[in-house]
């Protein structure tokens, strides 16, 4: 068979990021759960084009595997605000104080996810 190569180097690097982002953001799943106290909650990787992260009734979380491609900090951020929906299933007052609590400054980290989530380039 044969494979256009910018295709099959589109592929490559996609898979390189898919596991990269697995490991990376189990890693940080883990270590967020811990301080919330909760169970390191299964993870899915998602490829939405407009969402970063969610978390099902049943407590399951997706994270956009593109977020491998923002800082940490920024990963950090998502990481926190799906943790805490195991806790309250809104966005209420409540919520926020959770996200808060894992992470201070998640405010300026929101910001920079949006600023960078018009810039990130479309693997
Ligand atoms: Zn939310």
């Amino acid at each position: 068979m044969f494979v256009p190569p910018a295709v099959a180097a589109r592929v490559v690097l996609e898979k390189a990021l898919r596991d990269k982002a697995r490991s990376v953001f189990a890693e940080r799943l883990a270590h967020y759960a811990a301080q919330l106290g909760v169970a390191a909650p299964p993870l899915r990787l998602s490829a939405a084009r407009t969402r970063w992260g969610s978390c099902s009734h049943h407590g399951r979380i997706s994270l956009n595997w593109r977020l491998i491609l923002m800082p940490l900090a920024v990963v950090d951020y998502v990481v926190a605000h799906e943790l805490a929906h195991l806790k309250e299933m809104n966005h209420c007052p409540g919520f926020w104080s959770v996200v808060q609590q894992l992470c201070p400054d998640w405010q300026a980290r929101r910001r920079e996810l949006r600023q960078l989530a018009r810039q990130i380039p479309q693997i």
